[in-house]
């Protein structure tokens, strides 16, 4: 960790004034999106602290750790909401498990059980995240979920789902 990022927040904290915030979102929103250093959803849908539950990964997948992470943001958090929100330009768009089991193959490591999720159809990786949502029977009927694009060239949101 470089001193840069510690002198950083010290600037962070000597202004901060949200440290009352209740833990539950406001907005009763969460958002599950990628990992990718060019996009932040606080910024792109104008959630400020303390407004949504933001959860991350490679693609903006859905996985068994996602659906724990709804769920406690469902039922102890009181999220409604839920947004799925891959982009355009993802480094896990046209990327195959081979690709990556190769990559670790190299230093040794079998990673043939892996699956790292990638696709190749940006919008039928929303489609297919909103129904493995819909699919599952740990969230629950009355969450309202939506899928959508991030165009990381403009900044634009496009729902598909
Ligand atoms: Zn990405």
């Amino acid at each position: 960790m470089t001193p840069d990022l510690l002198a950083a927040n010290e600037r962070y904290a000597a202004s901060f004034r949200t440290g009352d915030l209740p833990r539950a979102p406001a907005r009763r929103i969460a958002v599950l999106t990628c990992m990718d250093a060019r996009m932040d959803p606080a910024k792109f849908l104008g959630l400020s602290d303390g407004d949504a539950n933001v959860l991350r990964n490679a693609g903006g997948r859905v996985h068994p750790d996602v659906i724990r992470s709804l769920v406690i943001s469902y039922e102890l958090l009181g999220t409604r909401d839920v947004l799925v929100v891959h982009h355009t330009d993802c480094g896990m768009l046209g990327l195959s498990n081979e690709d990556v089991r190769t990559r670790l193959r190299a230093r040794g490591v079998d990673a043939t059980h892996v699956d790292f999720l990638p696709f190749d159809d940006l919008d039928q990786s929303v489609r297919d995240d909103v129904d493995a949502l819909r699919g599952s029977p740990l969230i629950a009927g009355d969450t309202r979920i939506a899928g959508l694009v991030y165009d990381v060239h403009s900044g634009r949101l496009r729902q598909v789902v």
